[in-house]
């Protein structure tokens, strides 16, 4: 039987029940998802590479079907190397829509055999970013209803008083 693979790409900085939201809801169309963590040169991180696969990983160890990798450079160009042509992304906000829809047509331009395919979050975690996460760990409040415990843990070691 053809395993039906899709790579979800993200800087991961932490990661968040969004993103697992995304991931469970994922699983009900393939049978594996590939959670792809990279480093975002636009972007400065908290964690380290090291610590948001770990994290990421943590997050995901009841997941039997969710394997955790990392990667530099284009996207595309990671998708074939693992042989994979399908992209997963979540989509919040319509300000995400826009930012998507321009990566989505750039990945495939660069690569006419990968779809992007968009998943709705849960309207539970429709305003939920790792910036608010980071934000609300730096205030010491409460971060159970946002992230996953391993993460709940990092974030409060990063910000103890
Ligand atoms: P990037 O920095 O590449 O946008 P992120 O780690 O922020 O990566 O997010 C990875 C993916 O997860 C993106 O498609 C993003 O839209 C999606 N995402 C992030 N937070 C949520 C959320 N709360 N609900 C649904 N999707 C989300």
């Amino acid at each position: 039987m053809v395993k039906r693979t899709a790579i979800y790409p993200g800087t991961f900085d932490p990661i968040t029940l969004g993103h697992v939201d995304i991931v469970q809801r994922a699983l009900k169309l393939f049978d594996k998802i590939v959670v792809a963590v990279t480093s975002n040169p636009q972007k400065k991180s908290m964690f380290s590479l090291k610590e948001r696969v770990s994290l990421t990983r943590k997050s995901f160890a009841k997941f039997p079907s969710v394997e955790v990798d990392s990667f530099d450079g284009l996207l595309v160009d990671y998708a074939k190397k693992r042989n994979c042509n399908v992209i997963l992304r979540g989509l919040r906000e319509l300000s995400d829509f826009e930012h998507e829809f321009q990566h989505a047509i750039v990945n495939r331009k660069l690569a006419g055999s990968i779809e992007t395919v968009f998943i709705m979050t849960s309207a539970k975690y429709f305003y939920l970013n790792s910036t608010v996460v980071k934000e609300i760990a730096l205030l010491h409040g409460k971060l159970d209803c946002f992230v996953p415990k391993a993460v709940e843990e990092a974030l409060r070691k990063k910000f103890k008083k």
